[in-house]
This record gives structure tokens, C-alpha cells and sequence, in this order.
């Protein structure tokens, strides 16, 4: 109970400077030091406390701007009706989910996550996002584990973004 509160106060603090820091930094700067350090640190938690499960209870949370903007097919739905097409990663995805068993969702904004978390009650999330997402979402997730990737913005934000598969296979094989 008191690490548990320990670590309240360290995620609090963490989620207070990054707050401050987005305040007072001159320019933009993408998953900025302090957002990393946070991320690493709440990684490192949660894969300890997640070792023994098996990958089967694993939720994958990703944005819908991971999915090319031309594609016309509804994966937000579920990611089953993706062609696969390579344009995106939504079909490596797509691979993992056959492969690991997990469950997986495309989600279109907080509420649908959550609603999608309350009905798959998964014991690990990995969830993928950009850094102001992410980083509110784990904070406001605790204690639940998290997993958090950032997204990359290669085409700028919320369009046609893209994600690390080897960082999210290289959690999905730490598992049982
Ligand atoms: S990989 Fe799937 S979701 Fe992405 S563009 Fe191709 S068919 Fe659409």
C-alpha cells in the first residue's frame, strides 16, 4: 500500500514537471527529455510487475492516425477488416494480434479506450500515442499497468503517424 502511494507521488510529480516544462519551452519540442526519462522509468515498473503474465491478457491501445489516411477500411471497428496492404502498420499489427493473441484496438479518442479497457479488463496495456496523450493517459491510468510507445510523428501530428513493431514484439516476448 505505501509503495503503492510512493509511487502515486512519483508519477505525480513526473506528470508536474512535464507540465511545466511544455510550458515554458520555447518551441515544440517532440517527446521532450523529461517525457522520456517518465516513460522509461513507468516502463521499467510495469514490465517488472507484469513478468508473469501471459500475452494473452494484453490490450493494445493505438490512435486511428496510425492508419494510412487513405485507406478506406473501418479498422476502428476491429483491425481484422485491414487488407494488410503495407501502407501502414496497422496490418503488422494485425500480425501481432494473431501471433501473441492479444487484443487490440484502434481507438478514435478516450472514451472508446476506456470503454474498450472496461470490457477486455486486460492485466497489461501497451498503448501507443504522442507524448501529450501518453502521457496523461498513464497518469490518469494508475495503477494500471501501461506500457507506453510514442508514436512517431513523421508526417507532423495526427496524420499518418507511425509506430516501433520491434518495440512493441520486444514487450509481447518478455511475456509467458
Ligand atoms: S495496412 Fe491495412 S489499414 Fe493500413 S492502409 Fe493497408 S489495408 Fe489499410
Amino acid at each position: 500500500m505505501l509503495k503503492l502511494v510512493l509511487l502515486r507521488l512519483i508519477y505525480l510529480l513526473f506528470y508536474l514537471l512535464v507540465i511545466i516544462a511544455r510550458k515554458f519551452s520555447k518551441e515544440e519540442i517532440e517527446n521532450s527529455k523529461i517525457s522520456k526519462i517518465f516513460i522509461h522509468f513507468n516502463n521499467t515498473i510495469v514490465l517488472k510487475r507484469c513478468k508473469d503474465i501471459q500475452a494473452s491478457k494484453v490490450s493494445i491501445l493505438l490512435p486511428h492516425c496510425i492508419q494510412n489516411y487513405e485507406c478506406p477500411l473501418k479498422v476502428t471497428s476491429t483491425i481484422e477488416n485491414c487488407k494488410e496492404c503495407g501502407r501502414c502498420k496497422v496490418g503488422d499489427i494485425l500480425k501481432l494480434q494473431r501471433k501473441y493473441k492479444v487484443k487490440v484496438k484502434v481507438a478514435t479518442g478516450g472514451t472508446l479506450a476506456r470503454k474498450f479497457l472496461k470490457e477486455t479488463k486486460p492485466k497489461l496495456v501497451i498503448a501507443v500515442a504522442c507524448e501529450r496523450d501518453l502521457i496523461a493517459g498513464i497518469y490518469d491510468a494508475f495503477p494500471m499497468s501501461v506500457y507506453g510507445v510514442f508514436n512517431k510523428k513523421i508526417n507532423g501530428p495526427c496524420f499518418n503517424t507511425d509506430l516501433s513493431i520491434k518495440e512493441i514484439e520486444s514487450v509481447l516476448e518478455k511475456l509467458k
